[in-house]
């Protein structure tokens, strides 16, 4: 999901992203207003309403992420998509998980402020503009349009409160549906049945927007895809959970001596797949080394010896532990591998590279298995 973002800044201490998705924003308001007045159009007017929908999107999830910092949640960075914004929160500490009624109303509370913030913008934003008195109709349709941009504001911040309420997860409609049916499923059973209405609703919007106001497409266009990319974050996550390392390390390895040459080592290394060794002295393990390494080092110093420039701090993991338990282990070391012990005995290994493999692997085989025992 990072990767269809663009970051713009930092806000509160937080990493500001554009999801790409954006970028359609001012390309359909030029093309709406094309279509609408014969090619007679003002671009800085339209990028000025793509302007304003913008920060209304930012408003909205700065409220979000207020109310989830005073519930301990830390956000770390915000993508902003036209209609809606994603959060991405510091994972919490996984020694004291949180029960599952306090989950429930902490989530309605967090999803409920957005919509709140964007109502009162709207109250305000008309109290200002009929107290000035201008003469601005805000009551006359089309009620956003480049043309008029104070009356584009009220109903911006209107039609974004109406539309995030949708129970179309990850609306926050959606979050509070999927919160109250967390009370009696677990949260990836919840998620799916978010999932699923979701789905139907984006759909429904689609088809009625080839019929009336394109804009609806533009929405079920979103919906779908937002919920698309929350699915699959699940899915992921489902299989970092449940996997336990022993269904997918690697227990056909190859592995160097401390006291092989860096030649020999690259020699094996060339006949081998891995890109990883574990260095094993008698039946124990003492470093770790990867294939660039040892290249590097030869083409620095030359020929030498594996003891002198293998990596000696590494973990180690055991076979019950988690997929994602070795991932975060990977990820925060920045190291490739890690060796799976058993009473101090080397029994496999995991490497980034299998690990992805696996992750990818096995999230098609559980999906296929669930579209299976779905009628
Ligand atoms: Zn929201």
């Amino acid at each position: 999901m990072r990767s269809w973002s663009i970051p713009v800044g930092r806000l509160f201490g937080v990493d500001v992203r554009i999801h790409l998705t954006f970028l359609i924003l001012p390309i359909f308001i030029f093309w709406t207003e094309y279509a609408a007045h014969q090619g007679n159009v003002n671009g800085t007017r339209d990028l000025a309403l793509a302007g304003i929908i913008l920060a209304c999107v930012a408003a909205h999830e700065c409220g979000h992420m207020f109310v989830a910092r005073r519930f301990g949640m830390i956000p770390k960075a915000v993508i902003l998509l036209p209609l809606t914004g994603v959060t991405l929160y510091d994972e919490p500490p996984a020694e004291k998980p949180q029960p599952a009624p306090l989950l429930w109303k902490r989530e309605i509370r967090v999803a409920v402020v957005g919509p709140l913030v964007n109502l009162a913008l709207a109250s305000l934003a008309a109290a200002v503009i009929t107290a000035t008195g201008r003469g601005i109709e805000l009551w006359k349709t089309p009620f956003l349009q480049p043309a008029n941009l104070p009356r584009s504001l009220v109903w911006a911040n209107l039609y974004l409160a109406l539309l995030n309420l949708m129970p179309a997860y990850p609306l926050d409609g959606g979050r509070i549906q999927r919160a109250i049916f967390s009370r009696t499923l677990d949260t990836s059973a919840a998620t799916r049945r978010a999932v699923s209405i979701s789905n139907a609703i984006a759909m429904v919007l689609m088809l009625a927007g080839l019929f009336s106001d394109s804009w609806l497409t533009m929405v079920g266009v979103i919906v779908f895809s937002a919920a698309q990319l929350e699915e699959r974050a699940l899915v992921f996550q489902s299989v970092l959970d449940n996997v336990r390392l022993e269904e997918v390390m690697l227990t056909d390895f190859a592995t160097l001596s401390p006291a092989d040459t860096l030649e020999d080592a690259l020699e094996k290394a060339v006949h081998s797949l891995q890109d990883d060794f574990p260095v094993v002295r008698g039946s124990d393990m003492v470093g770790v080394i990867s294939k660039q390494r040892i290249l590097d080092a030869l083409r620095a110093e030359g020929n030498g010896y594996v003891q002198a420039v293998m990596n000696k701090i590494f973990e180690v993991s055991f076979r019950q532990e988690s997929l994602g338990s070795a991932f975060r282990k990977l990820t925060s070391r920045n190291s490739s591998i890690i060796p799976v012990v058993e009473d101090q005995r080397l029994v496999g290994i995991v490497t980034l590279q299998n690990v992805m493999h696996s992750i990818a692997l096995l999230a098609e085989s559980r999906k296929l298995r669930r579209d299976e025992s779905e009628p």
